[in-house]
């Protein structure tokens, strides 16, 4: 079994990939449910690992991702994109490399920033797409 990813060995690479597409924050948080608990702000997902925030008095967007992804996480997540039939199979398996996730997570979420009407395939489908087209990776 794999280990966990810690996503702050990243958070310089995240932050540069982010600056590509748009002005955001990025904080990488121990349990973004607690987060949400203790600052007020609503999320009834316990087992979230990523969240897009926008600052209503500056209008600026914070994306939320927790420290440590699981391979429990990644495969939750990899089971929900499985079931959209929005993915080839080899794509699928291209997500499945804990960095390209961890990017294709990221991507998920600054793509509900730069549109809010988008929908969570919608989301999934750009982020792979930019993955793909650019071929992202992480050192
Ligand atoms: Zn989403």
């Amino acid at each position: 079994m794999e280990e966990n990813l810690c996503v702050l060995n990243y958070v310089d690479q995240l932050r540069n990939l982010s600056s590509r597409y748009i002005q955001v924050e990025i904080e990488i948080v121990p349990n973004i449910f607690k987060w949400c608990e203790e600052k007020g702000v609503s999320e009834d997902h316990p087992f979230r690992i990523a969240k897009a925030l926008k600052n209503l008095e500056n209008g600026r967007y914070l994306i939320l991702i927790n420290q440590y992804l699981t391979s429990e996480n990644i495969s939750s997540v990899l089971t929900g994109i499985e079931h959209s039939n929005y993915f080839s199979i080899d794509q699928i398996k291209k997500i499945t490399d804990q960095k390209i996730f961890l990017i294709h997570l990221l991507l998920h979420e600054i793509s509900h920033v730069l549109d809010e009407t988008r929908t969570e395939e919608q989301c999934d489908h750009w982020a792979l797409n930019q993955i793909e087209t650019n071929q992202l990776t992480l050192d």
